[in-house]
């Protein structure tokens, strides 16, 4: 059999093979088979990559915002015309479906648009007179090397939540990407250097802690931008700002979805069954719990949700148009029915089980049924952990109150949503749920490019959020410059200057 396809690194504008000897496994997780080796760099290769963007910066900084925002003008242009291109690698080595692979490059796309306002986006503030005859205006100014680890479970989108806003504000990037899935991010790069972005302003170095570490121990990094699980999130937060530097971490969840009677119950099933179960429930603002309020609204819903779960076509993501294709990897599913396991022996009622699942054609493919738990309680492991796979656990409580402060008390607080018809009830949750990004009769609110996306409590450390305003502000730091232009000499003055 052939060597599998070897993924470089790229730095400087160029493909550059791995010389640490290391080398990643990449999958099909629709097949079970090696289908690429990724390089997984040494602490060298990954200074390597942040001497290009640090060689790379001064000239990239002092190109004027329109410049750069007609770069990524270009780029947006590009990324239309290999939207399919960008899937199928996000298929191929994810394993989600076509079509929401194609929903993962529409949704980056959108900040490369938001990015495209840089001009705009980086206009300071003027004042007039602050003192008498003097002036005083702010200014973003950049960075420098800024650094992106992202997460196996959106390959595309999450790497461009962070570099077309950090590039668009005159820094220079290195991306760290997960090494499950390291094609779409190369696909990025070669199309950031078609659009016209010069040699090493944005760089992809692969690898694992050992690439994570040089990064946030290299004194040239001055910001991390991280999305991954919360151990790492912590770490990374610790870390990097124990080193000097701005840090970004984005954790995990369980977002709840609160169900109250007065629902409409059809539209909230069909809700929960697409935010649950699509991607294979491997989306850090996937439903993996649904609060009912109300025994007779759970009997309800979950009479309604049980045929839709064990009705799921589940196959291969880039074969025919099933519901959701398989997880990433043995391990991960491994793992994810080690928690059904241990649901069952909590004793939660397994509504649905997709242990046992077989797909046609596919007998080693990382596959793993629908699965649907009622009677959970708090206690639970299954409740308390994240679980990330097509794992829904459903919660019965008394009334509206008890539902909120359920989700309050949960230890993350990504995204929730609550499904009612009273405008009163919907208000009142959204005002006092501590969760960053609240959907109402909306099962996966995530925020459009020009908001900002974040969680609170452990899903989230740092000030600020992803793209938008937030991503801005954590891009630049500002510069306030007072100025007066006097005639000739003034006295000197030895008191703190006020207005006279
Ligand atoms: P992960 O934490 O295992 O990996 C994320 C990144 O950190 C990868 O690039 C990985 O190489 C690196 N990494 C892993 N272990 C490390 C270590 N010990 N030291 C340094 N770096 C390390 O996460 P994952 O499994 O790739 O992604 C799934 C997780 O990401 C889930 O918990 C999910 O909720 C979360 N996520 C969160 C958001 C959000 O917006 N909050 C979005 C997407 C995914």
């Amino acid at each position: 059999m052939a060597d599998p396809r070897r993924i470089p690194h790229f730095i400087h504008g160029q493909p550059r093979d791995g010389t640490s000897g290391r080398w990643g496994e990449v999958f099909d997780p629709a097949t079970g088979a090696v289908q690429a080796q990724v390089a997984l760099a040494s602490a060298e290769e990954a200074s390597a990559a942040v001497a290009a963007a640090q060689a790379a910066f001064p000239a990239w900084a002092a190109t004027p915002p329109l410049a750069r925002a007609r770069v990524l003008f270009r780029y947006k242009a590009l990324l239309e015309q290999h939207a399919d291109e960008l899937a199928a690698a996000i298929t191929a080595e994810h394993g989600k479906v076509l079509a929401d692979a194609r929903g993962e490059v529409t949704r980056g796309i959108e900040v490369v648009e938001f990015a495209c306002g840089a001009p705009h986006l980086l206009k300071g503030e003027h004042s007039m007179d602050v003192g008498r005859d003097v002036d005083s205006w702010s200014e973003h100014a950049p960075l420098g090397v800024v650094a992106g680890i992202t997460p196996f479970n959106f390959p595309c989108m999450v790497p461009m939540w962070m570099f077309p806003v950090a590039l668009a504000c005159g820094n220079s990037f290195v991306l760290k990407p997960s090494e499950r899935d390291p094609t779409a991010p190369m696909i990025l790069a070669r199309l950031l250097k078609e659009a016209g972005l010069p040699d090493g302003v944005f760089n992809v170095v692969h690898g694992d802690k050992t690439a994570v570490d040089a990064l946030l121990d290299d004194p040239r990094v001055q910001a991390i931008s991280f999305v991954g699980s919360t151990p790492i999130a912590e770490y990374i937060y610790a870390r990097g700002s124990a080193n000097g530097k701005r840090v970004q971490a984005l954790g995990g969840a369980k977002n709840h979805m609160v169900v109250l009677p007065d629902a409409d119950l059809d539209q909230a099933a069909a809700a929960l069954l697409g935010a649950a179960y699509g991607s294979a429930g491997e989306r850090c603002m996937a439903i993996s719990v649904a609060v009912c309020v109300g025994d007779a609204t759970a009997d309800a819903l979950i009479s309604r949700l049980k045929p839709m779960v064990e009705g799921l076509r589940i196959g291969p993501g880039h074969q025919g148009e099933p519901d959701m294709g398989p997880l990433v990897t043995a391990a991960h599913r491994d793992r994810v029915r080690g928690y059904v396991d241990a649901g069952v022996a909590e004793g939660a009622t397994l509504v649905v089980d997709g242990r046992g699942l077989e797909v046609d054609g596919a007998p080693d493919g990382f596959f793993l049924g629908g699965c649907l738990f009622d009677q959970v309680t708090p206690a639970m492991r299954i409740y308390r952990e994240e679980i990330f796979g097509p794992v829904l656990c459903v919660l019965r409580v008394t009334d509206f109150e008890a539902a909120l402060a359920l989700v309050n008390a949960h230890e993350y607080g990504n995204g929730t949503a609550v499904f009612t018809r009273d405008g009163d009830a919907a208000r009142q949750f959204a005002h006092r749920v501590q969760a960053g990004m609240v959907g109402i009769n909306v099962p996966i609110p995530v925020p459009m490019a020009f908001h900002s996306f974040g969680g609170w409590k452990r899903s989230l450390f740092g000030p600020l959020h992803m793209h938008g305003p937030d991503g801005v502000r954590f891009y630049t730091r500002l510069k306030t410059i007072t100025a007066r232009w006097p005639t000739g000499v003034r006295d000197p003055e030895f008191v703190m200057p006020t207005m006279k």
